[in-house]
């Protein structure tokens, strides 16, 4: 995209290229750690979209044809059609990816001071990584950023979370605050200042800010009106697509090989701002399948509401798809992808149906937690499908197969599909969700789904009632038509074999 105001990418590239490393990366917590000898590895990149989710994508059977240019690199790789997001949400979702574990195993249930792994410290992907590549994290969205705190003994350099942002007001980078993130961000970031739907927002506080956000806003959205008719996209600070993928770029330029690399990109998470060229692009007239609003929607949102957002959301997918395409070319130019298996997927994915918007919500339906996976092998010159069931859980251990390293004992991933593991329908992938429920207690405020065998069994347990729905994916994709009341005999045995996992996972937390 062409800038036409102030700062063109040029200029941004040009500062960017005079900014020390240093400035851009957090400390780097420990002596740099010793790397094997001979770089017999490849590189290991791995490239999250947040709230991306699979149901989206023309590739995945949507009428739209949301990522052209994804579309095109996807020839030369392998696919996976059935793979599943652990948690909903970016907390339980990354910190699944980045540990092997499901939600009720690392307990990275909640925003603020219950995104923290806790037990697992040592347990996740970098200690794998970091004896033998250099270790480069960035995350976009704050909340994976403090779950990359946790991790920081294993990274050689960790970008600061708005590195690449127009702005720079996350008060955890600052002064006394950047001494304890984790602290100042629990309690400045998270809930003194930023969560407004809460009664921990600060009374005096919170108004101010928001009102020297609110001008700041108005005067960046004003300053980039040609370019973002909508606004500027925003994750507490503002920031352009193009200026995210020139600041990737530009360190993929700078890395120390063998590498691995962690970039977790804020796009598509809403909110949802196209770039003028990809506005209205699908005022197209298509509806979505009619979904009843679910009892436990949170945001109750008409139907006509739900449908301009799903709209929106596919206009802003297909501007980050323009922008983020220059990063795969970059690879492929560079031969960086020749010597980097590349991988490509979601935290979690979204979901504007029922009644709902967004991805913070108890509900558990495909949208929320189908994410993409694909991966790209050094000198893979052809498309692999694999449409076995899959889970984000998978991607640790797996890696570290690549490298020659055991799974680790910890994970309860299994190596996936085409690079290590077998195709078994019959396993069972769990995804689920716990915000509402303490870290350390049994899971009494939960939703989990099972899905195996090309059905899904979903529970939602909750103090005001529990419930089960049981969809057929093969012939029912969209889960419309929920078959639990009649219970049908498959209903029966899946529910028992989820009921009896969750009597285990609580068991450690039982006096
Ligand atoms: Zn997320």
């Amino acid at each position: 995209m062409n800038r036409k105001k102030n700062i063109s990418r040029r200029d941004f590239l040009k500062f960017v290229s005079l900014i020390p490393l240093t400035w851009l990366a957090r400390p780097i917590a420990h002596a740099t750690l010793p790397k094997r000898e001979g770089n017999v590895h490849r590189n290991v990149i791995i490239l999250v979209f947040d709230a991306w989710s699979a149901n989206h994508l023309r590739f995945y059977g949507y009428p739209r044809d949301t990522m052209p240019n994804l579309e095109r690199f996807m020839e030369k790789a392998t696919v996976f059609h059935n793979h599943y997001s652990a948690g909903t949400f970016t907390i339980p979702g990354t910190a699944s990816m980045l540990t092997g574990l499901y939600p009720w195993s690392h307990r990275a249930f909640s925003l603020g001071s219950g995104g923290i792994i806790k037990e697992h410290l040592n347990d996740q992907i970098f200690s794998i990584f970091s004896n033998t590549h250099s270790t480069l994290a960035y995350a976009q969205n704050k909340f994976a950023d403090i779950l990359l705190f946790q991790c920081a003994k294993y990274l050689d350099t960790h970008l600061k979370v708005g590195a690449f942002n127009l702005e720079h007001r996350f008060l955890y980078n600052f002064g006394p605050f950047k001494n304890d993130p984790q602290m100042a961000f629990a309690s400045l970031e998270n809930n003194i200042l930023l969560d407004r739907t809460t009664s921990s927002s600060s009374l005096f506080v919170n108004p101010i800010y928001n009102l020297w956000k609110t001008t700041a806003t108005r005067d960046n959205d004003l300053r980039f009106s040609d370019e973002y008719p909508l606004g500027l996209p925003d994750n507490t600070e503002q920031f352009l697509l193009a200026d995210v993928v020139d600041g990737a770029i530009q360190t993929l330029r700078g890395l120390e090989e063998p590498g691995f690399v962690y970039f977790h990109f804020y796009p598509p998470h809403e909110n949802y701002m196209p770039l003028k060229p990809f506005r209205n692009i699908f005022n197209d007239g298509w509806q979505p399948p009619v979904k009843p609003v679910h009892r436990l929607s949170w945001g109750k949102k008409s139907r006509a509401t739900l449908n301009q957002l799903n709209r929106e959301y596919d206009e802003y997918m297909a501007s980050w798809d323009a922008e983020v395409s220059r990063l795969f070319q970059y690879m492929e130019d560079s031969g960086l992808l020749e010597r980097s298996y590349v991988i490509i997927t979601a935290d979690h994915g979204e979901l504007n149906e029922r009644g709902e918007r967004g991805h913070f919500t108890p509900l558990i339906f495909d949208p929320l937690i189908h994410i993409p996976l694909i991966i790209f092998q050094p000198g893979q010159k052809k498309r692999k499908d694999v449409h076995t069931y899959t889970s984000s859980i998978d991607l640790l251990p797996t890696l570290a197969h690549l490298i020659g390293s055991p799974a680790p004992s910890w994970v309860e991933g299994e190596l996936l599909p085409e690079f290590g593991g077998v195709n078994d329908p019959g396993r069972s992938i769990y995804s689920m969700d716990a915000k509402t429920n303490a870290s350390l207690a049994p899971l009494t405020k939960t939703s989990i789904s099972l899905t195996k065998n090309h059905q899904r069994l979903t529970y939602y347990k909750y103090p005001d009632g529990e419930q089960f729905e049981f969809y057929n994916l093969e012939e029912d994709r969209e889960e419309l038509r929920d078959l639990y009341p009649s219970r049908p005999a498959d209903a029966v045995l899946i529910r028992d074999e989820l009921l009896q996992k969750l009597d285990e996972v609580n068991r450690l937390f039982k006096a």
